[in-house]
Parts: C-alpha cells; structure tokens; sequence
C-alpha cells in the first residue's frame, strides 16, 4: 500500500517500519507540523511591536 507525502506528494510506502507515515520522512513531518505552527507565530515573532511585549502567555485580547 502506498500513500502520498502530505508535505511533498512523494508516493511513501505505508508500512509499520516508516516511524514517518504517512509522511515520506522526519523532515516532511516537520515541515508539515511547522506550516500550522508558523500561522500562529510567523506575525509575531518577526514584526514585534512594543505593545507585544507585555502580552506573557496571555493571549486572550485576540
Ligand atoms: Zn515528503
């Protein structure tokens, strides 16, 4: 049975010995972990305005 890697559509072999499935490999899996992660952090992190420092881990005003 084969499937394709969600982050690179590469046909992956679905077996119990890929720790990666359904992905092709670590990175894919990272990859594809990192593009919903960077959706929350990709603004914030790169275009800090002082108003962002005071947040802490409340991030409730959003
Ligand atoms: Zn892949």
């Amino acid at each position: 049975m084969n499937v394709n890697c969600p982050t690179c559509k590469k046909s992956v072999e679905w077996k119990d010995t890929n720790p990666w499935r359904p992905f092709c490999s670590e990175r894919c899996k990272l990859i594809d972990f990192g593009a919903w992660a960077n959706e929350e952090y990709r603004v914030p992190a790169e275009t800090a305005s002082p108003d962002d420092l005071d947040q802490g881990g409340d991030t409730t005003r959003h």
